[in-house]
This record gives structure tokens, C-alpha cells and sequence, in this order.
């Protein structure tokens, strides 16, 4: 009965006050995937010339091709997953059609390159800018033998700018978000040059945009990268946030590159090559729980297995033991009264009980309470004295009880109000033996929820028997 009485009003509502309706939210999804289209895979625009019929199978042919790239279902359509992919913030770079002044596959014809930092951010210090920027040329000088030096008065090969909008170049920025850096081939001109979006927000950290992780991506252009497929290699065309300290070129990258420059002759080989990777000081964990006394350590494809009451640690593959898993699992926590595991990734997330995936999932996380907003979570871990799970969301954490399946009301609250001390970005957490662990950045904190207060700083790597 009640349903029908909402259904009566709602179409009382609807003819009173014309709503958003699914047809408009699907045209404004076509007109924002034409305009993506156009600017990252050369769709044309097809005036009058085109027929009807031709411009529409060249839009649905854009849309595969751009599932192709990104590994999506190919389907032409433009599902919720191709839409999703198309909002998040990426480099201004197209996949296809070439960003070049020249045609061909331009390389320096030199080894001595020089940049030169034409004005700043007001976001961050000026210090700030000149170290991200030159620690961004030392990756690429790491394993190339280029070199990059910084002149001030004369206009260097590579000339870095911030700029908004219409920045002469024909390739007006977008505002905050959406494309957030492009940059030239090499040549000469504009050749080489890298325009970072001012209208971002650029960091050194988390939050907003980080301005070492565009800039290594944006130089790789500027020596000659095309976007990779690969999602693990640093020129693939979306940002991610990753630990700048953890930061490391993948294999991918470093054979492109090589295939442009000649190697470096001594190659900077990390100076602890015998320390195993995880307890390497760069090392950063997606997400760490307990399982039924085991701790796992998520980090990528792999996690490190510290099995109950062993200091042995066993790296082991998500893949080899859970096939239907995502790798790069945002958060995990322990359930320990109903003997469940739940691991995170993007909105989805996925029960373990033991070893096993139950069935039926990945469920949305939306079934949680979440609002729309949130799109990952960063960190997860149940406090069983108070019966709730605190889900770490940026500078935010949501308290949801468990017993009653709802978020808590005065959810989310700023980390720095009841973790005070602790960094305001988890990356991952667990609880053993009542004290809550949390790691940021190269910290891991033990907190201690009955004084409400860290206990201890211990080393990042401290359970791994490092
Ligand atoms: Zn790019
Ligand atoms: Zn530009």
C-alpha cells in the first residue's frame, strides 16, 4: 500500500516539476564522452559532409577503441564503467593523434638537456616546486644517460609553465580537475615543453594533485613516451595517488624509455639490493588485515602472509589465491565475531570467510551507507570494543556498526578529531592485540582507542620481521 501511495506521488511530483531524467543524464554521458572522445582519440567532428549513420559508427568505434585501451569490456556502449573511467583526472595527452610538432617519433638528438621553471604555483612553496621538479628529471636521469640541468635566463629545452584555460598553445585547460598537465614531444619551439593545469590544486602529498607524480609522467612525454596500456606503469593516462617515496619506474616505462636512450652505463641499482622488498624503506602497504591470526600486507599484485605465532613472512600472489580478486585492494579489515575478511577496491568489496570468497560479491559499497561521494576507501579496521568499523576515506573516517548495519550518524568526522596524531591520510590499518596500527606515509603509528591517543611511532615495516 505505502508503495503505491510514494508511487502516486512521485508521478504527481514529476509532472508538477519536470525532473533530471535518465534520458538527460544519458545525453549529458554522450555529449561529455563526445568531447573526451574528440580530445584523447582523435574522434572528428563530422560536419555536414558525414552522413548521419558514418559520424555515429565513428563515435561507437571511438568508444571501443577507447575500452581497448583501458582493458574495459568492449562493448561500444557507453556503460557506467567507460563513463566513470572518462571523469577521473588524467594527462592532457591524447592516445591517439599525435601531441608532436613533428611527425614520426621524435627523440633529443642530445644527451644534456636543460629545463627551466618559468613561474610557480601558489600552492606550494617555491622550494616545493623546484625539489618535485627536479626529483621528477632524476627518475629518468636513474636510468638513462641524460642528464638535466636547470638554467634561469636563457630558454632551455624543456620550458615549464603553470597556466589555465587558453594558454596559446591551441590546447586550452579544463579547470580543476579533468586534464591536469600536457606535454610536447621533443623538438624545438614547444617542443619538449610541459604546461601543468594551475587551476589544480598541486601538492607534495595526497591530497590534490601531486606535483612530482604529473611531473615524471609529463617529462616522460617530453623525451618522447606514448601513453601505456600498462595500469602499473607510470605513463598510463590516469593519475593515481602513489607514495612519492615508493615511487618506482615499472619495467614497462623503463623499456620504452630504452627504447628511445641509451641505458645508463652504470644503472643506479637501489643501494640495499639484498634487503627483501618488503622491508625496503620505500615501501607503502594498500591494505593490511588480520585472518583468523594471520596478517596479510597487500601491496599491488602481492601480499606478505605472517602466519599466526610465525616471524617467517611469505610473499604470496592475490592472483594464485583468489583468481575472481582485484589486485591494488584499497582497504581490509577482520569481522572477527562472524568470522569474515572484507577487502575493498573502488566501490566494491568482497567477503572472505578463511580463504574463501563467499558468494555474491563484490557488492557495491554503497549497501554500507556510503554517499555517492565516495569513490575508494583508503584504509579499514574493526574496533571490537565498541562493535564498529572505521572506514578511512582522505583527511575522513566513517564509524559503521556492525551489529546494526548502519553508518553512524555523526559520520564522517576528520581523522585529526578522535586519531589525533595520526597523519590526516591512512593508507592502511589493522588491530592486534587491542592497540589499532595505522601507516602514512614511512610512519606507522600504534593507537591506543581507550586513551584515544598514539602509543607508539614504530617503523613501517616493524611486523615483517625486517
Ligand atoms: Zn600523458
Ligand atoms: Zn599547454
Amino acid at each position: 500500500m505505502r508503495s503505491w501511495i510514494l508511487f502516486v506521488l512521485y508521478i504527481a511530483c514529476c509532472t508538477a516539476f519536470p525532473a533530471v531524467t535518465q534520458t538527460d543524464i544519458d545525453k549529458n554521458n554522450e555529449a561529455f564522452a563526445k568531447e573526451y572522445l574528440k580530445k584523447f582519440y582523435n574522434l572528428e567532428e563530422g560536419g555536414n559532409q558525414m552522413s548521419r549513420q558514418k559520424r555515429s559508427s565513428g563515435f561507437l568505434d571511438k568508444i571501443s577503441q577507447m575500452q581497448d585501451f583501458f582493458g574495459l569490456k568492449v562493448s561500444g556502449r557507453l556503460d557506467e564503467e567507460t563513463i566513470k573511467l572518462m571523469k577521473q583526472s588524467r594527462c592532457g595527452v591524447p592516445e591517439v593523434g599525435s601531441f608532436s610538432t613533428f611527425s614520426g617519433n621524435p627523440v633529443w638528438k642530445k644527451k644534456d638537456l636543460t629545463y627551466r621553471i618559468q613561474n610557480y604555483t601558489p600552492d606550494m612553496t617555491r622550494d616545493e616546486v623546484d625539489q618535485a621538479i627536479q626529483k621528477a628529471f632524476k627518475v629518468w636521469s636513474d636510468v638513462t644517460s641524460l642528464t638535466f640541468t636547470r638554467i634561469h635566463e636563457t630558454v632551455s629545452d624543456i620550458e615549464i609553465l603553470f597556466a589555465s584555460k587558453d594558454h596559446k598553445d591551441f590546447l586550452p585547460f579544463d579547470g580543476p580537475s579533468g586534464v591536469l598537465a600536457h606535454a610536447f614531444a621533443p623538438g624545438d619551439n614547444i617542443g619538449g615543453d610541459t604546461h601543468f593545469d594551475a587551476d589544480e590544486k598541486w601538492t607534495t602529498g595526497s591530497i590534490g594533485t601531486n606535483l612530482f607524480l604529473v611531473a615524471v609522467h609529463e617529462f616522460g612525454h617530453s623525451l618522447g613516451l606514448d601513453h601505456s596500456k600498462d595500469p602499473n606503469s607510470l605513463m598510463y593516462p590516469i593519475y593515481r595517488y602513489i607514495n612519492p617515496n615508493a615511487f618506482q619506474l615499472s619495467q614497462d616505462d623503463i623499456n620504452g624509455i630504452h627504447s628511445l636512450y641509451v641505458p645508463k652505463e652504470k644503472p643506479v641499482v637501489p643501494t640495499k639490493a639484498s634487503i627483501p622488498t618488503h622491508c625496503q624503506e620505500s615501501i607503502s602497504f594498500d591494505a593490511v588485515t588480520t585472518l583468523r591470526g594471520d596478517i596479510l600486507f597487500f601491496r599491488n599484485r602481492s601480499f606478505w602472509r605472517k602466519l599466526a605465532g610465525k616471524s617467517e613472512v611469505e610473499q604470496l600472489e592475490i592472483r594464485s589465491f583468489w583468481p575472481s580478486l582485484p589486485t591494488d585492494i584499497d582497504a581490509a579489515y577482520e569481522y572477527q565475531r562472524k568470522d569474515r575478511v572484507l577487502l575493498f577496491k573502488g566501490t566494491k568489496f568482497w567477503v572472505l570467510r578463511g580463504y574463501t570468497i563467499e558468494e555474491g560479491y563484490p557488492k557495491s559499497i554503497y549497501t554500507l551507507g556510503f554517499p555517492k561521494t565516495v569513490k575508494q576507501i583508503d584504509a579499514a579496521v574493526h574496533n571490537e570494543e565498541k562493535g564498529r568499523t572505521y572506514f578511512f576515506a582522505n583527511d575522513r573516517y566513517w564509524s559503521y556498526n556492525e551489529e546494526k548495519s548502519q553508518m553512524d550518524k555523526d559520520s564522517p568526522q576528520r581523522i585529526g578529531n578522535d586519531f589525533p596524531g595520526v597523519a590526516n591520510k591512512v593508507e592502511a590499518a589493522f588491530r592486534s592485540n587491542g592497540m589499532i596500527y595505522l601507516f602514512s606515509g614511512n610512519q606507522q603509528y600504534e593507537f591506543s582507542t581507550i586513551k584515544k591517543k598514539v602509543n607508539r611511532l614504530l617503523k613501517y615495516t616493524s611486523w615483517l620481521n625486517c
